[in-house]
């Protein structure tokens, strides 16, 4: 097994360990780039917690980007383009969320993607207060797991529909903020972390989850109390944070 496909099987078994709460069962997936041509992605229906290298899928990029530019495709249609992506036509059905996987893989510097349905988060982004928790940071380890703020996306249809909605969403907070994401929030879904290493995806998935609890107790409170916009590029900003990034391999 190549060391790409270990560090993404222990990626995945880390994010699909029980007693952390971000998926069970078949819920969530993990993506890694293995060339330009090329990306492993979970297949459809195994579980993250015991991923193994035979439920990994590896994909063309070229069969699956084109469709970021299509409009009503039917769910068929999607299928079809998924079994067709594959590199060995015996390998297993790619995840249908393998179309969004593709299309973050594509970012300059992103090689790992981790996706999951995680709980606390999950209770923010089933409630009114879920644009909150995306736009704004409460303490400094948010900012160096998390980055400055989050893609947020509204809800929208598993698929085709949800991938072009993520990019378009992206590309908007890259124009905005000139950076790139660690964090891309989807309203009644899920959580999707991003980096070039598996440890930056993890990283960032457990602060975001920690920052869940902390937002929802804080509400609970009377809260959360925000950082100001100045305080959160400031720390941004600071040498000892990027030390803690590096560090971090973020
Ligand atoms: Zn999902």
């Amino acid at each position: 097994m190549s060391t790409t496909i270990s560090d993404l099987l222990t990626l995945s078994h880390e994010l699909g360990r029980e007693d952390r709460g971000l998926a069970i069962l078949g819920e969530g997936n993990t993506s890694v780039r293995l060339s330009d041509e090329t990306f492993a992605v979970k297949a459809s229906g195994t579980c993250l917690g015991t991923l193994k290298e035979e439920d990994v899928v590896e994909c063309r990029f070229s069969a699956l980007l084109p469709f970021l530019e299509k409009d009503n495709l039917t769910d068929q249609q999607v299928d079809d383009a998924l079994l067709a992506a594959r590199v060995d036509s015996k390998a297993k059905k790619p995840s249908v969320e393998a179309v969004f996987h593709a299309s973050l893989l594509s970012l300059p510097g992103i090689k790992f993607i981790g996706h999951a349905h995680a709980t606390t988060v999950n209770q923010i982004l089933c409630s009114t207060r879920a644009r909150d928790f995306a736009d704004h940071r409460m303490f400094p380890d948010e900012i160096v797991c998390c980055g400055t703020a989050s893609v947020f996306i509204p809800y929208t249809d598993p698929g085709l529909r949800l991938a072009k909605t993520i990019r378009h969403q992206t590309d908007e907070f890259i124009k905005k903020h000139q950076r790139q994401p660690r964090v891309i929030l989807m309203e009644n879904h899920g959580i999707i972390t991003l980096g070039g290493t598996w440890q930056s995806v993890l990283s960032a998935m457990l602060m975001a989850e920690k920052a869940a609890k902390i937002f929802v107790g804080a509400a609970a409170l009377g809260g959360p109390v925000f950082f100001s916009p100045r305080n959160v590029e400031r720390i941004a900003g600071r040498p000892d944070e990027a030390y803690r990034q590096r560090a971090l391999k973020m």
